[in-house]
């Protein structure tokens, strides 16, 4: 009977040992964190409705009209927005999230995921990246793309020749590789060099290489001006040729000569998915771009090689008067915008002091009239000095409404992670996301609130293949923004771009409140993400 009075005993440990762990959970709160009184914006564009959310570890365990269990911490929201944390798809924020790892210029709009690796530049190899974004802690999530221009530049070099078929074998496989690694897809930047030399067939070879581990291809194209449509076509083919979901990044239409031509561009959208391409688009809100002077302003040819091979062609009279010419088209026509005062620059690293100022003012500096000519001899001055960060203002609201209304395009910002203060950034690496809900959703009713959450959250996250996010609803990852819909609104302008956006009263990363009462918390939840290939 011995054995029996064991058994009888153990089972009595085991009971009163379940009674005490019964007893204990009672008086533990259900959950980490609960937000009461929301308006919630679940992300799929479904009107808002009333509710409480509450959170436990790193995910959303519970949404309900009203949540009545006791949670560690509660924080009434007060009828605020309460949607799915921002997905920028199109970021170059590595320059600045080593530096500044709390990236509050995106987590104060509401951002939670940023994707590098855009316009067909990124760090290879992704896995050395993404180890060191792994070890650094940091507010939001981020995750990358791997950069064809890259690739081409480690293998070809920067020069403008077609690849040898070794040399596409060698490139494929750095970019199945990348895949592997957790990139989401590759990018182009048919505009830059090297990306400028490469002929469309070689980038489909890659394309497919992409396509083999679920990855996407996101393109800024080859050229957002005069052949504003054929670089559409193209990205169409590069999808619809690779075999890949295919996305025109930044959409725009640079230079007063194409304005209007969004309409024809989204009707070749449109056709390429009617005849079932899977071609979207992404669009910052504001009417001037951002890149270098060098690549805005000159002319393919007159990079190609690096910055040794442009001092030596500018040294060559006739060489220099043929790139005054074109340069002084391309202010004209083109990222110039028609007239030297539409450029600003943004940084200036051999001198800060211009950091703000215009083409038009340096010209006038010079002792020059600021026509396009010297403007174009100023542009090559600044080119041999090291060259700057510039801002173009070249674009049309008509455009720029056009493309945000059409239901295929996202919201990216294009931006970068600043150093608070320092240098002149385009205004839209702080206000992308707010000014969309504060102009374009609140004064122009060109979107509705649920329509722009979506183009910022499950649009995207559905695209990046992210299914754990974008979406308010039980057992998705808990990415939060919460804003006043009546007063969000960005607050960075191109006169003074450091300026944080408005209206968000808290953002929580993988369950963790990362910005609250207008600052930052010491929590550094953002985690690495991966692509569709990683592990493969
Ligand atoms: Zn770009």
């Amino acid at each position: 009977m011995q054995p029996m009075r064991i058994r009888a005993g153990v089972l009595a440990f085991v009971c009163l040992t379940a009674t005490l762990l019964i007893t204990l959970r009672a008086q533990q709160p259900a959950y980490d964190l609960l937000l009461r009184n929301a308006h919630i914006v679940d992300g799929t564009g479904s009107p808002w409705f009333k509710g409480d959310l509450a959170i436990s570890g790193d995910s959303i365990v519970k949404i309900a009209a009203v949540i009545d269990q006791p949670a560690a911490r509660v924080i009434d929201v007060a009828g605020a927005v309460v949607a799915p944390g921002f997905i920028d798809i199109h970021t170059h924020a590595r320059r600045g999230l080593l530096d500044v790892p709390t990236a509050p210029n995106y987590v104060r709009q509401g951002v939670t995921t940023v994707m590098e690796g855009p316009d067909g530049s990124s760090p290879l190899p992704i896995s050395t990246f993404l180890a060191q974004l792994d070890r650094v802690g940091k507010s939001l999530n981020i995750g990358t793309f791997v950069g064809q221009g890259s690739i081409r530049d480690a293998v070809v070099g920067r020069v403008n020749r077609p690849a040898t078929a070794q040399e596409i074998q060698k490139m494929s496989s750095l970019a199945e590789q990348a895949m592997k690694d957790g990139a989401f897809g590759i990018s182009t930047g048919l505009f830059y060099v090297p990306g400028t030399f490469t002929p469309t067939d070689e980038v489909v070879e890659l394309a497919r290489a992409a396509a083999r581990f679920g990855g996407m291809h996101e393109s800024h194209q080859r050229d957002d001006a005069a052949k504003v449509l054929e670089s559409v076509r193209e990205t169409i083919a590069i999808g619809e040729r690779g075999g890949l979901p295919t996305q025109i990044s930044h959409a725009k239409v640079i230079g007063q000569a194409n304005w209007g031509k969004s309409a024809d561009m989204l009707r070749l959208v449109e056709e390429a998915r009617t005849r079932g391409v899977d071609v979207t688009l992404d669009q910052y809100p504001y009417t001037a771009s951002s890149t270098s002077i060098a690549a805005a302003l000159l002319p393919a040819w007159m990079l190609e090689g690096g910055q040794d091979a442009l001092l030596g062609r500018l040294r060559d009279p006739a060489t220099r008067a043929r790139a005054k010419t074109e340069v002084a088209s391309i202010i004209r026509d083109e990222r110039g915008g028609g007239d030297p005062k539409n450029v600003q620059f943004a940084s200036c690293a051999f001198d800060p002091s211009l950091d703000g100022r215009t083409l038009a003012d340096l010209t006038i500096a010079h002792g020059l009239e600021p026509n396009l000519e010297n403007a174009a001899d100023t542009t090559l001055w600044v080119v041999e000095q090291g060259g700057c960060q510039g801002i173009f203002h070249a674009m049309s609201d008509d455009d720029l409404e056009h493309i945000l209304r059409y239901p295929g395009t996202m919201i990216a910002s294009d931006g970068e992670v600043p150093i608070f203060g320092r240098a002149f950034p385009h205004p839209r690496s702080y206000g992308t996301f707010a000014r969309v809900l504060g102009v374009y959703v609140r004064e122009k009713n060109v979107l509705t609130l649920e329509d722009a959450v979506r183009r910022m959250s499950s649009f995207p996250a559905a695209r990046l293949g992210l299914l754990d996010r974008g979406v308010l609803r039980q057992g998705m990852k808990a990415d939060i923004a919460v804003f006043d819909a009546a007063t969000v609104r960005d607050a960075a302008t191109y006169e003074k771009p450091h300026r944080y956006a408005e209206g968000f009263s808290c953002v929580i990363v993988n369950g963790q409140v990362v910005f609250e009462r207008g600052e930052m918390t010491a929590s550094r939840p953002g985690r690495v993400l991966y692509g569709p290939g990683k592990g493969r």
